[in-house]
């Protein structure tokens, strides 16, 4: 099974960045939105979701993409904060 590792890295990194939004961090779909957004604008990284991975290997990754990851988070949060791609209930 290939599984794209930006998955995991972007699960890992939404929580702590949709902490201050008001709408987002209760919203599953637009956390699913803001996952989708940044997913397109990174490059995909496969591996063998069998085989895993060690766990020092996994944190190297991170640390690798942290910053390219954190900006399109951001910028995927902001947009999909103010322009929800569905009708809010207040
Ligand atoms: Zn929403």
């Amino acid at each position: 099974m290939l599984k794209n590792h930006m998955e995991v890295l972007i699960e890992n990194h939404l929580p702590s960045l949709i902490k201050d939004t008001l709408h987002v961090k209760n919203c599953e779909k637009c956390q699913n939105d803001i996952q989708a957004l940044a997913l397109n604008n990174l490059k995909p990284m496969y591996i063998m979701s069998d085989k895993g991975m060690v766990y020092t290997k996994l944190k190297e990754l991170d640390l690798q993409f942290q910053s390219d990851i954190i900006r399109e988070l951001v910028q995927a949060i902001a947009l999909v904060e103010e322009h929800p791609r569905h009708e809010v209930e207040l």
